[in-house]
């Protein structure tokens, strides 16, 4: 089969790579239907991450199932299946608490840029439709797997509720797809901070209420202006640096909430200011798991559509482009199709 491999910073090849087998009887092999670039991929793209020997990259997949492990009984060979980033057995504590992203047996999907993957704890980890979806519902159903479920679980974390002030931090494709959360689950008021004119667009067509072009301390200015001087309910950080992360503490109300999604890179957080704050914290790895059922319904509905992300679409074999695309802020997201 052919695949991405990252060598070095700036270094995406597109391989033939040997085919994945069934290694472990709960696994299961996946032909993929589409994938895509992930922002978080490029932090190795760009270096911030090291790349210490090339290894092969992706993890979000949605794709049909070619063969399963003896153990696997959930899904079957030719049912269209979405994943998460993230494996997980679904039954362990942690699991049944509601956190499959920290499942005891979790492994995190690092293979998918790929034309077929292997899914270890495929029985937990899998949820397939009734039927084959149509094409166009794939780009939707993809971004659930990564994107959409981190932005739920944004708006969850950082407890959304109907009626709620929202501010999301953040314009990339988790943001985008925090705006639908956020208006999914009743917020009145949704201001997407965004210098980005056709961000801001999306963000608008998604629900988003306001728009703050503003950043830093001038940005949370703005925010208390919007909201009689306290600062929003709800705030979602979808980006993960220090920056980020203080625009997103000081945009909350005394009592409000920040789930931070955004994978930090030099972000630390102040203990003596958090405590006088009276703001809650919450974030990590999305449980997209618990969400697959939810958000896959929605995306076949059509009251949701995260596909919208997706505004370049490239053949698989391109996938070096796609990051190119996303690194110099000419794409939100590349969907690449194999
Ligand atoms: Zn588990």
């Amino acid at each position: 089969m052919r695949g991405a491999m990252i060598y070095a910073p700036g270094d995406i090849r597109f391989e033939t790579l040997d085919d994945p087998k069934i290694l472990n009887p709960t696994d299961a092999i996946i032909r993929t239907a589409v994938t895509c670039v992930c922002g978080s991929d490029l932090w190795p793209y760009r270096g911030t991450e090291p790349t210490d020997e090339p290894h092969p990259m992706g993890h979000e997949y949605v794709g049909f199932v070619e063969e399963v492990g003896s153990e696997v009984t959930s899904v079957k060979p030719g049912e269209f299946v979405v994943g998460s980033f993230a494996t997980s057995d679904n039954t362990c504590p942690n699991c049944r608490n509601g956190f499959q992203s920290n499942c005891l047996h979790r492994e995190f999907m690092s293979t998918c840029q790929a034309d077929y993957v292997r899914i270890p704890h495929a029985h937990g980890t899998l949820v397939a439709t009734d039927e084959v979806p149509g094409e166009e519902l794939w780009p939707g159903l993809l971004a659930v797997s990564d994107v959409m479920g981190t932005g739920w679980w944004a708006a969850d974390a950082a407890e959304v509720r109907p009626g709620s002030t929202v501010v999301v931090v953040g314009d990339g494709a988790v943001g985008l797809c925090a705006v639908i959360a956020a208006k999914e689950m009743g917020a009145e008021r949704i201001i997407a901070m965004s210098r980005h004119e056709s961000r801001q667009k999306l963000a608008r067509e998604f629900g988003a209420t306001d728009i703050v072009a503003e950043r830093g301390e001038e940005g949370v200015e703005k925010i208390k202006e919007l909201t009689g001087g306290i600062g929003a309910d709800s705030v979602l950080e979808c980006v993960g640096t220090a920056q980020s992360m203080q625009q997103a503490l000081h945009s909350a109300r005394p009592g409000g909430n920040v789930g931070f999604v955004g994978v930090p890179h030099g972000v630390a957080v102040d203990g003596q200011e958090l405590f006088f704050s009276h703001v809650g914290l919450r974030g990590g790895p999305a449980p997209v798991r618990r969400y697959l059922p939810n958000l896959i319904e929605r995306v076949l509905t059509g009251a949701i559509d995260p596909g919208r992300v997706f505004d370049l679409t490239l053949p698989l074999d391109q996938v070096a482009d796609g990051y190119k695309a996303m690194d110099e802020r000419r794409a939100i997201k590349t969907l690449l199709k194999p």
